[in-house]
């Protein structure tokens, strides 16, 4: 049998903190404990957010927690090309729509009761089946546009792929447990399948590159708990094999707030020049020595 491929995918906008820790640890320690290979790949296709210096601070934080990781590293920003391709595909199911609203009539037009699971507004459907005219319109006009997926149509191509069975993906806990959890893509609503200025989103790379790298066991914060919705549709339709799921809990501030880079939370940078050790990172972090 081939061995489970684990994986740390950090995106390179700031530094490290405890929630990546745990992150990295928890990925690292499975794979070990599985007899299975562990990657890290950088999630920088936010090329306007990512820079090369957090890049290298990202391999350094791992390094002195004491993981090892394959190489080579896998950049998402050296792959656009596979993005679009598969944007494409998605294009020929007859999914995706362009979009051209601006982020001001988005938020005009949106429904304020109507919030996502990480609670930002539901996008209103402007773009969503509007005529060929209307689109050529803009086109000349040289406008940007987005791709977004329909996901009620992309709903129901997935039922009928699946002979009316649920869609689902299977979350493991750490004594190898699994559980079949039925996912809701609904409620993420038409989301974006590649950005207006970057020829892809956080939903389709992760996809593409966990197919890529045959990730087995995707093992992350619980933030993206819900994540996991919309990206099992791309999977499905991509015909994308589907790896196991971990959503492990998050390291929360002194007001329960989860730890956040761009509010500078204390980086692990910063802890280690205050002289904290691997051993008392991982003591901080609830993990065994
Ligand atoms: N790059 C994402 C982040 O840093 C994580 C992606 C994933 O693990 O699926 O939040």
């Amino acid at each position: 049998m081939s061995r489970p491929v684990f994986r740390f995918a950090p995106s390179p906008n700031g530094a490290l903190h405890l929630g990546h820790a745990l992150s990295a640890l928890t990925g690292f320690e499975m794979a070990r404990r599985y007899g299975g290979r562990f990657l890290v790949r950088i999630e920088d296709i936010d090329t306007n957010r990512g820079r090369p210096e957090y890049v290298h601070a990202i391999f350094d934080d791992l390094a002195w927690l004491g993981i090892g990781w394959e190489e080579p590293v896998l950049s998402q920003s050296q792959h656009f090309a596979d993005y679009r391709a598969a944007a494409e595909k998605l294009r020929a199911l007859g999914v995706l729509y362009p979009c051209f609203a601006t982020r001001n009539e988005i938020v005009a037009a949106a429904d304020v009761t109507k919030l996502d699971p990480e609670g930002a507004l539901v996008y209103p459907g402007l773009w969503r089946g509007r005529s060929k005219e209307d689109i050529e319109r803009e086109h000349a006009l040289g406008k940007p546009h987005a791709l977004r997926i329909d996901m009620q149509r992309a709903i129901a191509l997935i039922r009928e792929k699946l002979g009316g069975a649920a869609l689902s993906f299977t979350e493991f806990d750490t004594v190898g447990a699994a559980q079949k959890t039925v996912a809701e893509p609904g409620r993420w609503g038409d989301v974006l399948v590649l950005r207006k200025e970057i020829p892809a989103s956080y939903f389709l790379a992760v996809v593409v590159d966990d197919a890529r790298q045959g990730v087995t066991h995707v093992t992350r914060g619980m933030d993206l708990y819900a994540a996991t919705d919309a990206q099992r549709v791309l999977q499905i339709l991509l015909d994308l094999p589907e790896p196991l799921y971990h959503h492990h809990r998050l390291i929360l501030d002194g007001n329960g707030r989860k730890l956040s880079k761009s509010r500078g939370d204390i980086s692990l940078a910063h802890l280690r020049s205050e002289g904290a050790s691997p051993a008392a990172i991982r003591r901080l972090l609830g993990l065994a020595e």
